[in-house]
């Protein structure tokens, strides 16, 4: 889908409602990460980009076009815990003194980033291999994950946020929704009053958000990524939302519009891969490749991450089930003769909207 511009009377109402947005450069595909000045008091700044100079200056430009400087900023409000969204807060924080707000269970990553790197990748690493992607492969993303650890940093919230409670300004006052998915601390600020939504990677006009294996910061099973991402998306497409406003690109509105579509693509995704199932058993990592072929080195763990998701449904649908060869390595086979467009609804908790077509 291409990036079409917001319609000039959406970036008025996201201006009358004093928010200004920030787009600050990372290193990554994505492209800039949108930050948002909420021009209110406190002064706040959501997210704050990458740990880079290039990031800081921009950041430094950008506010300064507005009039302000890093030392005026009074709170910084994380939206989740990837790095090209939180990379400067620690520096930002420090230079202004601000309060850091960010969702409770975020608190003891930001605090550690980075000392569980190593056991992430671990981890990573042994959910790659028994998905059939080879060591060579492991070894090479695992150097990949140590370059762009650098663009993140450490930080101190000062201000746990509980799911549900309310972040209040003088001008506004903003209802906190944890929703993970793309990741597992992905926090939405609504402003019920305005109905504007805030919601970082959650939701991103041109992109689907990859919801990525993580492990959780609860430190307990592999959760099951697009599953709760989609009961997520569930959640929101039910707000009365007339802007979104987004980690990356342009602002959203017809939000429930594109989350049905979003569905529609989970469920197509989901009876592609059936179909391979089907045809015979395969690892995870050969479904990746039948569905995308050569794969890149540093696209194993995305598209891995994409067809699990997947299979997931397909699993707790009962329609396939994982098999483990004597070397620890996953099959999914299926666990019937269905076709794939029989399969039903494979969205967690049935959706909502019927199927078209
Ligand atoms: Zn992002």
């Amino acid at each position: 889908m291409s990036e079409a511009a917001a319609p000039a009377a959406v970036w008025n109402t996201v201006d009358e409602a004093g928010i200004k947005l920030l787009r600050i450069p990372t290193p990554f595909q994505v492209g800039r990460v949108n930050c948002y000045l909420l021009e209110d008091e406190p002064l706040t700044l959501i997210d704050a980009g990458p740990n880079s100079g290039k990031a800081l200056d921009e950041l430094e430009h950008q506010l300064e076009a507005l009039g302000r400087r890093i030392e005026d900023i009074e709170q910084v409000v994380i939206t989740h815990q990837h790095i090209d969204h939180l990379g400067l807060v620690d520096i930002v924080a420090k230079r202004s003194g601000a309060e850091v707000a960010a969702i409770d269970i975020l608190a003891p990553y930001v605090a550690n980033f980075g000392d569980d790197a190593e056991r992430d990748d671990d981890e990573a690493g042994e959910l790659m291999r028994r998905h059939g992607i080879s060591q060579d492969v492991v070894a090479a993303l695992r150097q990949v994950s140590g370059s762009f650890r650098a663009w993140g940093s450490k930080a101190t919230v000062t201000k746990p946020l509980r799911d549900g409670e309310t972040l209040t300004l003088r001008d506004r006052d903003l209802e906190v929704q944890l929703r993970p998915g793309h990741s597992p601390s992905d926090t939405l600020f609504w402003d019920a009053e305005r109905k504007i939504l805030i919601a970082a990677d959650h939701l991103i006009a041109h992109i689907s958000s990859n919801p990525l294996l993580s492990r959780p910061l609860d430190g307990s099973e592999r959760r099951q990524a697009l599953v709760e991402y989609i009961e997520s998306l569930q959640k929101t497409r039910l707000l009365p939302a007339e802007v979104v406003l987004s980690g990356h690109g342009e602002p959203i509105t017809g939000h429930a519009d594109l989350i049905e579509k979003r569905f529609a693509m989970h469920q197509r995704r989901a009876e592609k891969l059936y179909g391979l199932i089907a045809e015979e058993p395969r690892t995870g990592h050969g479904l990746a490749q039948a569905l995308w072929g050569d794969i890149a080195v540093t696209q194993a763990f995305l598209t891995l991450s994409e067809v699990i998701g997947h299979v997931d449904l397909l699993v707790n649908s009962g329609h396939v089930r994982e098999t483990e060869t004597d070397d620890g390595v996953v099959h999914f086979e299926a666990t019937t003769n269905a076709a794939a467009e029989d399969l039903g609804d494979l969205m967690p908790g049935g959706n909502p909207v019927p199927r078209k077509g």
